[in-house]
């Protein structure tokens, strides 16, 4: 059975742009209980560790740097098939090939700099979850 939840970021390109509150109003209008949330900054090494399966990845250092290149809003999100649901909503990771209404067509800027990030499993967003947020500090 499909998890009631994922993990999303507001990345930095979406927060300098001033698009956050339109990002989580469409988070929230399509049927996401915002279930943790808090705005923070990653050092270049923990945005490293977040997406430590990209380590091999030509793009790794450039990822890791733009992610700690100003603040991001950090949140868990509850749904019925919560990982699915939001990668739809989400689109693709290239806005040029996001489908039309997605949170990446309408405010991504490059493959890189793409507005939001989503978890893309079960066990990610749980772990993803747990690597921002204590326990006290999810509802
Ligand atoms: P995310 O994990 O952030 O939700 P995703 O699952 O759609 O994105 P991944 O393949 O996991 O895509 O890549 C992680 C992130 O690395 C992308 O969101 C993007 O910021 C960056 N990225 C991915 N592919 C490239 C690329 N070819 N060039 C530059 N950056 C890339
Ligand atoms: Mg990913």
């Amino acid at each position: 059975m499909a998890g009631k939840r994922t993990f999303t970021m507001i990345k930095p390109d979406a927060m300098e742009a001033g698009n956050a509150g339109a990002i989580i109003k469409m988070i929230q209008e399509a049927g996401f209980k915002i279930s943790a949330m808090k705005m923070t900054k990653l050092s270049e090494e923990t945005a490293g560790q977040f997406y430590a399966v990209h380590k091999e990845r030509p793009f790794y250092k450039d990822l890791t740097t733009y992610m700690s290149s100003g603040p991001i809003i950090a949140m868990i999100l509850e749904k019925d098939n919560a990982v699915e649901d939001f990668r739809k909503l989400i689109g693709a990771t290239n806005p040029a090939d996001a489908a039309e209404g997605t949170i990446r067509k309408l405010f991504a800027k490059s493959i890189e700099a793409n507005a939001v990030h989503g978890s893309d499993a079960d066990d990610t967003a749980l772990n993803e979850g747990n690597f921002f947020f204590a326990k006290t500090e999810q509802f």
